[in-house]
């Protein structure tokens, strides 16, 4: 995908643009940020640039102008989309998990050599800090004094994991969590209905890989449950019934303890976005905004959250999710949301 098609991101698109039409992009790089933010994607993207045969100008003086791109059709461009071109190789972990020490040597080895058929050869490691630690010090000498005609991009959501020689040798470009209209977009463009688009974008944290996965739907309806929760919620003051609609945020079954936790999470971020649109709605504000435009219709029974008890519900969500972030039993979370909402 050309730089111009990636959703998001701007800054580094455009700076990575530059410096691939300037001939001046850093030999070795970490992209470094969330997970499904699109890391990857931006890296496939820049060998393209670095390889198209028909690549695209402009002189545009804009600030997120893309002043050099790969067109996007070329055999080459359609080569490395395919995972087919032989001067761009992606390494990723295989089934143990782990980046093992001969791959790496393999690539190594083949850096050595001019480019078959590009202008550089690109060596993409993805979940680099998969790499065992063998592997990352036989890529030292490579990242220091990399060959001329190549790059290496490693691609990790924990960077910070890697060995701080490996750190130290590569220039970092962090990638942040994306807007939830961009992540809409993606969704959108993906197939994704509308209406469903934004519902799952709200609760996506960002991440067009997490709202992508299958397990989407569930996004969707975790909000529906959120929303008769809540609605529950706002209805009485009895402890003892609001303990019992909390119990719609645990799961049926458990599916372990860190699968419950997850569960339990979503279900929260989800009844924190409704309770921003809550707000939205109540001070009169820019309903385009709206995380869940599809519900907008049910969140007049939520009135009850408008001003400072909404504030504080937004509040002890953000607790509840730190707790639950800390092993706090998913149990004890909900029951301490049932008396704080
Ligand atoms: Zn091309």
């Amino acid at each position: 995908m050309p730089f111009r098609d990636v959703i998001g991101h701007r800054k580094l698109v455009g700076l990575l643009s530059r410096s691939i039409e300037r001939d001046s992009i850093p030999p070795s790089l970490i992209f470094a940020g969330p997970a499904g933010v699109g890391k990857q994607l931006v890296a496939i993207s820049s060998a393209q640039a670095l390889n198209c045969l028909d690549p695209r100008r402009s002189h545009s003086s804009a600030p997120d102008a893309i002043p050099f791109d790969a067109c996007g059709v070329c055999p080459a461009c359609t080569r490395i989309e395919r995972g087919l071109h032989p001067d761009v190789v992606v390494l990723e972990p295989g089934d143990s998990g782990s980046i093992k020490v001969d791959p790496v040597r393999d690539v190594i080895d083949r850096a050595g050599y001019r480019p078959f058929e590009g202008r550089r050869r690109v060596v993409i490691i993805d979940q680099a800090d998969a790499l065992v630690p063998q592997a990352q010090n036989a890529l030292l000498k490579t990242l220091e004094e990399p060959p001329s005609s190549s790059v290496f991009i490693l691609v990790s959501a924990w960077a910070d994991s890697l060995l701080p020689t490996v750190l130290s040798r590569c220039p970092r470009l962090r990638f942040h969590e994306l807007g939830p209209e961009e992540v809409a977009a993606a969704l959108i463009r993906s197939g994704k209905k509308e209406s469903d688009a934004h519902a799952i974008a709200a609760l996506a944290n960002g991440s067009i890989g997490q709202a992508l996965d299958d397990s989407a739907d569930t996004l969707v309806d975790a909000r529906d449950v959120a929303l008769r929760v809540l609605t529950r919620f706002a209805a009485t003051d009895d402890l003892g019934r609001r303990v019992e609609a909390a119990k719609e945020l645990l799961p049926q079954t458990t599916g372990g303890a860190a699968a419950d936790r997850e569960y339990v999470a979503v279900h929260l971020r989800a009844i924190a976005s409704l309770l921003r649109d809550v707000e939205l709605v109540s001070v009169n504000g820019d309903r385009r905004t709206l995380a869940n435009p599809d519900v907008e219709s049910s969140l007049g029974r939520l009135a009850a959250f408008n001003g400072d008890r909404g504030l504080h519900a937004f509040e002890a969500i953000d607790e509840a999710l730190e707790a639950i972030e800390s092993n706090v039993g998913v149990k004890i979370v909900t029951d301490w949301i049932a008396t704080q909402i």
